[in-house]
C-alpha cells in the first residue's frame, strides 16, 4: 500500500508532535478533498479554517500562478504592488491605521504583543501586564504559548516570559479586579476556537473595551480562526460593536498560503520606529497575491450574508441532532461557520466519532476532547451541510 510507506517514512523521520490520522491527502475541489486512493471526503476543517475559499478555487490558483510566474519573492527593503495593495485593504476593511505581515497567526500575535508591550512603556515603565483568557489559544511561540490560557501548552517549557494574568472568559467581574493602570493590554480571542468554540455573552466585550479605556490598556482582539468572515462579519469584532486598538490574523487571510497580519491604530504603530521589528518573509508578493484574492472576494455583502444563511441553517440542524441525541450532545454553540457541539457522555469519544465520520467520508475536527468543533471552508451550501449531517446522525446513532 503506498500510504503505509508514507506511514513508515513519517514514523522515522518526522518530528512526532502531531496525532495524524490515517490518511493521505492529494488534492482537493471546492468543499472537497481526495486521498491517493482517489477517495472522495466532504472537508468540515478546511485546514483548521483556513481554506476559506475551499481547494482549487480558480482566481486564487491563477493569482498565485501568475505571482510566481513575475516573482515569489522580494525583501521587505523594497516595496511591491500586492504587499501595498493587500495592506490598503486590511486598513480600509478594519477601520484601524496600519498593517504588518508576518506569517502565522503565532507571528501575528508575537507581534502584536511586543507593539503594546513598547507603547505602554512609553506611558509607564511598569505598564507591562498582559490579560489574556483561560482556554484561550494564542500560539506555540513562546509569548504566545504564554499568552494562551492552557497550562499543557507551557509545562516543560519555564522560564516563560514574565507579565501573563489570566482571566475567564466572559467574566467581567474578574477582569474588573485584575485590571490596573499597569495593564499594558488584554488579548482576547473575539469567539474562543481552539478551547471549545465560546462567543462573548451578552455585552462583555463592551464592557472589556471600558475597562481597557479607563486604565489605558489597549485592546488586542486575536481573529486569526474568527476573522475573514467565519462569523459572518468579515471581523467578528464587528458583530459585537466593539473595535480593538490591534487585531491579528492569519488562518483564512491567503486562503492557504501562509500568512499573518496585525493591524492597529496609528496611535499604536507610533510605538514603532524603523528596525523594532521585522521579518524576511512576511507579507511577500506570493502570500500577499493570495490574500488579495480573499480581500477582493470575503468582505462582499453577499458573500457574508451567504457565511450567515448556511451557518444559521447549520446551527439549527445541530441543534436537531442535539435533540435528536440529548443524552450525548448538550450543546450547540458558535456564529456563522465557527459552530461546536459539546459532547456530554457520548457514546463514543469525540476521536472515535471524528475517525468513524472519516470512514465514512466526512472530516470534522474535535477541539479540546470533547467538542466537535465545524470551521468548514466559507463557501460550503446547504446541501454539503446536509451530507455532514446525516454522516454525524448515522455515526451518533450507532
Ligand atoms: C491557530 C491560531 C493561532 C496560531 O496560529 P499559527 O498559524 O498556528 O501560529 C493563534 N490564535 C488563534 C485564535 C488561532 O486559532
Amino acid at each position: 500500500m503506498m500510504e503505509d510507506k508514507i506511514f513508515d517514512t513519517d514514523a522515522k523521520n518526522y518530528l512526532p508532535v502531531f496525532k495524524r490520522y490515517k490518511i493521505v491527502l492529494e488534492r482537493g475541489e471546492g468543499a472537497y478533498l481526495y486521498d491517493i486512493n482517489g477517495k472522495k471526503y466532504i472537508d468540515f476543517l478546511a485546514g483548521i479554517a483556513v481554506n476559506v475559499l475551499g481547494h482549487n478555487y480558480p482566481p486564487l490558483v491563477k493569482a498565485i500562478a501568475e505571482q510566481a510566474s513575475k516573482v515569489i519573492h522580494v525583501s521587505n527593503l523594497y516595496y511591491t504592488q500586492a504587499q501595498s495593495d493587500a495592506a490598503a485593504k486590511l486598513v480600509k476593511l478594519s477601520g484601524l491605521d496600519r498593517a504588518f505581515f508576518g506569517n502565522s497567526g503565532a507571528e501575528a500575535n508575537e507581534g502584536a504583543i511586543k507593539i503594546a508591550r513598547k507603547f505602554a512603556k512609553s506611558i509607564s515603565a511598569d505598564k507591562t501586564q498582559i490579560i489574556t483568557a483561560w482556554n484561550s489559544f494564542h500560539g506555540r511561540t513562546l509569548a504566545t504559548l504564554t499568552a494562551t490560557g492552557q497550562p499543557h501548552y507551557q509545562e516543560g517549557l519555564e522560564p516563560l516570559p514574565a507579565g501573563f494574568d489570566y482571566v475567564h472568559f466572559n467574566d467581567i467581574d474578574e477582569l474588573a479586579e485584575k485590571i490596573s493602570d499597569k495593564t499594558c493590554a488584554v488579548m482576547l480571542e473575539t469567539i474562543q476556537g481552539e478551547g471549545g468554540v465560546y462567543p462573548p455573552k451578552n455585552d462583555y466585550l463592551k464592557k472589556v473595551r471600558e475597562l481597557c479605556d479607563k486604565h489605558g490598556a489597549l485592546l488586542i482582539f486575536d481573529e486569526i480562526q474568527s476573522g475573514i468572515g467565519r462569523s459572518g462579519k468579515f471581523f467578528a469584532y464587528e458583530k459585537y460593536g466593539v473595535k480593538p486598538d490591534i487585531v491579528t490574523l492569519a488562518k483564512g487571510l491567503a486562503g492557504g498560503v501562509p500568512i499573518g497580519a496585525f493591524i492597529c491604530t496609528e496611535k499604536v504603530a507610533q510605538a514603532f520606529k524603523p528596525g523594532d521589528h521585522g521579518t524576511t518573509f512576511g507579507g511577500n508578493p506570493l502570500a500577499c497575491a493570495a490574500a488579495n484574492v480573499v480581500l477582493d472576494t470575503i468582505p462582499d455583502e453577499k458573500f457574508l450574508a451567504h457565511v450567515e444563511e448556511v451557518g444559521k441553517y447549520f446551527k439549527d440542524k445541530l441543534i436537531g441532532l442535539q435533540k435528536k441525541y440529548p443524552a450525548q450532545i448538550s450543546e450547540i454553540r458558535g456564529e456563522g461557520l465557527i459552530l461546536g457541539a459539546q459532547l456530554d457522555k457520548p457514546k463514543k469519544s469525540g476521536v472515535e466519532i471524528v475517525n468513524e465520520c472519516m470512514k465514512r467520508g466526512a472530516i470534522i475536527n474535535c477541539t479540546v476532547g470533547t467538542v466537535l468543533r465545524f470551521i468548514p471552508p466559507l463557501i460550503i451550501t446547504n446541501e454539503q451541510v446536509d451530507e455532514v449531517i446525516n454522516i454525524l446522525d448515522t455515526v451518533l446513532g450507532e
